[in-house]
């Protein structure tokens, strides 16, 4: 759908940061979190321009509400997270490094407005922002490819640089992250008062949807592990917290 166009927007800011950076620190990060926050939201306004956010005012207020409640709770480092809805009928939700997170209208309405639904959607794409599952990876590409010039001895070149990176999928983590995601997102919601439990519910609803219709996921369900084991990682992490609720308890397990 729209993610060649976001692709090409993201090597242009990728690229952007690498001549910001390039010449700068020695230190540990390539990219800063002023830079990291910057190419978030720029990136984050072209992807919000091919959708548009949805006008109803309760939703945007409702979803304000629990993002707001899940920023509290999560871990530092502290990013200005920023909660949209984008108006689609797609089920899906996407966080961008730097704290601004979407969620898209037919998500919202898949989980009939659900409160404890939204707060670990919400808290799974924040988790992605907090443990900056993108950032590191747009990072390691860039490394890998400044290693590669060095070693080669050329000059750097800024259109196969970008070439490299234009290889990269911000949004397709890998299966280490969605779990920790996954995990971390039950953690944030548990912590802001909503029923973690409801990570077992939304879970297996993708499943049913993947089912039936695999290809409305492109985002947040591109995943790695299947949903079968997301399932089940889930339901051992709340057995391990103890924490039963109104989606899942131990003695109800199938
Ligand atoms: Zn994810």
């Amino acid at each position: 759908m729209t993610r060649s166009f976001y692709l090409r927007m993201l090597v242009v800011v990728a690229v952007l940061a690498l001549v910001m950076t390039a010449g700068g620190c020695k230190g540990k990060r390539l990219i800063s979190q002023d830079e990291e926050i910057q190419i978030g939201h720029q990136a984050g306004d072209e992807f919000e321009a091919q959708y548009g956010r949805d006008h109803d005012l309760q939703i945007r207020a409702q979803v304000n509400k629990i993002g707001a409640d899940i920023a509290r709770a999560a871990k530092p480092p502290d990013y200005p997270y920023d909660y949209r809805v984008l108006a689609d009928k797609q089920p899906n939700a996407v966080a961008f490094p730097g704290g601004r997170i979407y969620i898209f209208r037919g998500m919202v309405d898949a989980v009939d407005g659900n409160a404890d639904k939204i707060a670990w959607i919400l808290a799974h794409e924040t988790t992605h922002v907090a443990r900056q599952h993108a950032v590191r990876r747009l990072e390691r590409q860039l490394g890998q490819q400044i290693a590669i010039e060095l070693l080669l001895g050329e000059k750097k070149d800024m259109a196969k640089i970008a070439g490299a990176i234009s290889g990269l999928v911000l949004m397709d983590y890998g299966r280490d992250n969605e779990y920790e995601a996954d995990r971390m997102g039950m953690e944030y919601a548990h912590q802001a008062g909503y029923d973690p439990t409801a990570a077992v519910a939304v879970l297996k609803m993708f499943q049913e949807i993947q089912g039936r219709e695999p290809n409305d996921f492109e985002i947040m369900f591109a995943t790695h592990p299947g949903n079968n084991d997301r399932i089940n990682h889930a339901q051992g992490y709340l057995e391990q917290q103890g924490w039963a609720g109104r989606y899942y308890s131990p003695e109800s397990a199938d």
